[in-house]
């Protein structure tokens, strides 16, 4: 499993997550990021990856443009 770390509060919601990783994450209403089934710990968002969207999820993690998605494999 990979694990997937979000910091929502700093997205300034560029959408890039959600076209490249839409099984992780969606655009909420206020139109930031959301980690789709995530949990909250501090001002992180996590949950769990399955290992075969690792390229997605990098994919999320480089591109990123304020770099708050982290993902560990
Ligand atoms: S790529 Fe980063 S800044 Fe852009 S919407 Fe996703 S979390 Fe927010």
């Amino acid at each position: 499993m990979i694990r997937i770390r979000h910091k929502k509060p700093e997205c300034i919601g560029c959408k890039l997550c959600a076209d490249v990783a839409p099984q992780y994450f969606e655009m909420d209403d206020e139109g930031l990021a959301q980690l789709i089934g995530s949990s909250q710990q501090g001002v992180f968002q996590i949950t769990e990856g399955f290992d075969e969207d690792l390229e997605d999820l990098e994919k999320a993690e480089e591109g990123c443009p304020v770099d708050i998605i982290y993902v560990n494999r």
